[in-house]
């Protein structure tokens, strides 16, 4: 595929965005070649890059990954998980009707079942965070799920307005801030709104979701698509991270003659 691992300093396949920056929602990436990611040629490289349409369900499954993983990350750190919170929260799953257990690894590490795609829409939207994080925490992790299970559902709809882009466009950038948000105010003060998780744990995947979907989005309205029509979760389960799409002679940013990706 020509990508770079995604723990490389250059992870994108869409942009030169380093991995210890890719956070900060200031700064903008144009879909555009990354050519700090020399390692490997594309395996077709007559594509241009914009016709490479990221797979909304890997970006489901993968973004919905990390926010258990936090989550019970923090969990795990409580002496009685394993007593008490760990069957209260597969009782829960079973609530929603999702089948979820943890069990422990090789290493003796916590490990849990791996959901697929309509179990995670289901803890997405109904999982209640805060019956097992309290207050201000607890409320803005469930908040993330949330937001993110709408922000998800938005790009799978057809038919949208420039002003809804631009409007997801925003709402993404302000999800990617609340989830690496800093502590701010005084320690122990009442004013201090505790921070979320660190700037280190926004993932490659997050990056594409908040730089590089409003501008798909964008591209595949000009010609009259959306990504509904490219959704790989009706049609197979792959391991890929995107979804590749040739597109014959035209191309989807407008133009007749691109550049070549090489
Ligand atoms: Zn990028």
């Amino acid at each position: 595929m020509g990508l770079n691992a995604p723990n490389s300093k250059h992870f994108c396949l869409y942009c030169e965005c380093e991995s210890n920056i890719c956070w900060d929602m200031n700064l903008k990436w144009p879909i555009n070649k990354n050519t700090q990611s020399k390692k490997k040629s594309e395996l077709f490289p007559v594509i241009k890059q914009k016709n490479y349409i990221p797979d909304e369900l890997h970006l489901l499954l993968r973004i919905l990954d990390v926010l258990m993983e936090c989550f019970f990350n923090d969990l795990f750190k409580k002496k009685e998980f394993e007593r008490v919170i760990k069957s209260q929260i597969e009782q829960t799953m079973k609530s929603i009707q999702v089948h979820f257990e943890f069990f422990k690894s090789q290493g003796g590490k916590w490990d849990w079942t791996s959901l697929m795609e309509p179990d995670k829409k289901k803890v997405l939207q109904h999982f209640p965070v805060t019956n097992f994080i309290s207050r201000r925490r607890g409320e803005d992790i469930q908040k993330l799920w949330r937001d993110f299970y709408d922000l998800y559902m938005f790009i799978r709809q057809t038919d949208l307005k420039d002003s809804e882009i631009d409007d997801f466009e925003i709402k993404v950038k302000e999800w990617i801030y609340l989830f690496c948000r800093p502590n701010q105010g005084q320690i122990n003060s009442s004013s201090q709104v505790p921070g979320l998780y660190r700037k280190e744990d926004v993932t490659p995947y997050m990056h594409v979701f908040s730089q590089h979907i409003p501008e798909f989005l964008r591209i595949l309205k000009e010609k009259n698509l959306s990504l509904q029509f490219f959704f790989a979760s009706s049609i197979e389960k792959k391991n890929h991270n995107q979804v590749q799409l040739f597109f014959g002679g035209t191309t989807m940013g407008g133009e007749i003659k691109g550049k070549s990706v090489v």
